[in-house]
């Protein structure tokens, strides 16, 4: 939630016109609508010699209250940031290989291949940086999460398959993104190639080569022969050209998270993607839900950096936690301040999640179990007479699956009340019913506390279900 110069003049009294004149003369272009950040607010209102009030402070878990805008003259080129997209086994992940090998072999000698999520290439002097994780699904689920990190997508197209569902479904993503589009006519090796088609069927989604008057480029390329990749960062450079790609990199690093995980030894280890201004060894950061110092940047070649400019992957150690892939970052100037905003996202992503309690389900238990936060599995019996449940209960009891233990938290006979349900949502346990069913509230409550229910008539399948699930191997449900 921010605040725009028409909501600050009526706090403080003044014309919205003598505040965006006022805001002028510091050097802050602003009409009435836009969003000013913390620092502008804190001038205009020591201009005035007005308090900063309690209403006026800003929500500090939200970054965009610490942006400053950038001046036009700040700005400079940047490389682009690229995602490869198309349908399985087209050539995505062949096609990020070759690219990489001809490249790296060529323009840095020595260097050993480090996986960090993303890499970037040099070519005629220009730099590239490619995600590394091809696919729309990472792609969208970054962006889901608020995080637009993609400035150019290149969808590889197998010349002997042609558009297929995923083809289809990568356009699409890219489309809703505004991400313009590079078609990789890839496998021209092989017998049967017919990048024709290809063109066809990708005009017939508004994808039409320049060729034939539109304004789509098509590079037709061997990934695995390594034929066309020169010509496809060719496109890509003078695509990055037209969007005028820009950052300033004398300013405090904001960026995305592209992958995180915890290392044994090393601890809580991210790779980032700067967005904006120079990440250095030492700055103070806050990302997503957590914070720290940089201790350690390490580039894409496993190399030792001090620093990271726009567009610029580096994978960084020193955080407090880990956080996730698509979560933002930001650099701040002292470190007081990167903790209080860092403890009140913490804070704000901890009462979300109470709010959004996950419950266990068949579905995830062997994820949970896989993670290790799951050594006990809590189970709430019902069943129609009592006979069937001590039965049902002692052949559960005899399941044995490393590292899980089963636990019966509750047993009866009857129907599947409310309070079963609800005892089962405050414990995290799976409700089963064997020959009764769940009466018209225990369903409603089900559903809203997300309690997951299994219905069942014959023992051996109650107990197939539940072994199969903690070993992974439960049929997904439709
Ligand atoms: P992805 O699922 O899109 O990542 O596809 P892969 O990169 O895994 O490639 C799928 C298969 O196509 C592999 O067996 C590759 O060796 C093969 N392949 C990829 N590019 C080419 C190419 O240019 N020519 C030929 N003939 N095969 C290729």
């Amino acid at each position: 939630g921010g605040l725009t110069v028409s909501d600050l003049a009526e706090k403080i009294n003044k014309d919205t016109s003598e505040l965006i004149k006022k805001l002028m003369t510091l050097g802050v272009m602003a009409t009435k609508n836009q969003n000013l950040d913390a620092e502008s607010i804190e001038l205009i209102c020591e201009e005035y010699g007005v308090e900063v009030e309690e209403e006026i402070v800003l929500d500090a878990t939200d970054f965009d209250n610490f942006i400053t805008e950038d001046k036009e003259e700040d700005l400079i080129e940047r490389p682009a940031v690229v995602t490869i997209m198309g349908h399985v086994d087209h050539g995505k992940t062949t096609l990020l290989d070759s690219i990489r090998d001809t490249k790296v072999t060529e323009g840095e000698a020595g260097g050993i291949t480090q996986h960090i999520g993303a890499y970037q290439i040099v070519e005629n002097n220009k730099r590239i940086t490619f995600l590394d994780t091809p696919g729309h699904a990472a792609f969208t689920s970054m962006r889901s999460r608020g995080a637009q990190v993609t400035d150019i997508a290149i969808l590889v197209v197998a010349a002997d398959d042609g558009v297929m569902p995923q083809t289809v479904e990568a356009i699409n993503h890219a489309k809703a993104a505004e991400v313009p589009i590079i078609i990789a006519v890839n496998k021209i090796d092989k017998e049967g190639a017919n990048p024709d088609r290809v063109m066809q069927e990708l005009s017939e989604h508004g994808l039409i080569p320049e060729d034939w008057g539109g304004d789509t480029i098509f590079v037709q390329l061997s990934a695995i022969k390594k034929e066309g990749i020169d010509d496809l960062l060719e496109m890509i450079l003078l695509v990055s050209e037209v969007e005028e790609l820009k950052a300033n990199p004398n300013r405090n690093a904001t960026g995305t998270v592209i992958e995180a995980e915890l290392d044994k030894g090393r601890g809580s280890v991210a790779t980032l993607l700067v967005q904006n201004g120079t990440l250095n060894v030492g700055d103070s950061i806050v990302v997503g839900n957590t914070f720290g110092r940089v201790r350690a940047m390490v580039n894409d070649l496993g190399r030792r950096v001090k620093t990271a400019g726009p567009s610029t992957p580096v994978e960084i150690t020193g955080l407090s936690g880990v956080p996730e892939a698509g979560d933002p970052f930001m650099v701040f100037e002292d470190e007081r301040k990167a903790r209080q905003i860092g403890e009140a996202r913490q804070q704000k992503h901890i009462v979300e999640k109470r709010n959004d309690k996950v419950k266990v389900s068949l579905d995830d238990l062997f994820e949970h179990i896989k993670q290790g936060n799951m050594k006990e599995i809590n189970l709430v019996l019902k069943a129609d007479v009592q006979g069937s449940v001590e039965a049902l209960a002692s052949s559960l009891e005899k399941i044995d699956v490393e590292g899980v233990k089963i636990k019966i938290i509750h047993t009866g006979a009857g129907a599947i009340t409310e309070s079963d349900i609800i005892l089962a949502s405050a414990s995290n346990a799976i409700v089963i019913g064997f020959n009764v069913r769940p009466d018209a509230n225990a369903r409603k409550t089900a559903e809203s506390e997300k309690v997951d229910v299994r219905l069942h008539r014959v023992i051996y399948k109650v107990i197939e279900e539940i072994e199969s699930a903690m070993k992974g191997m439960l049929d997904p449900e439709y």
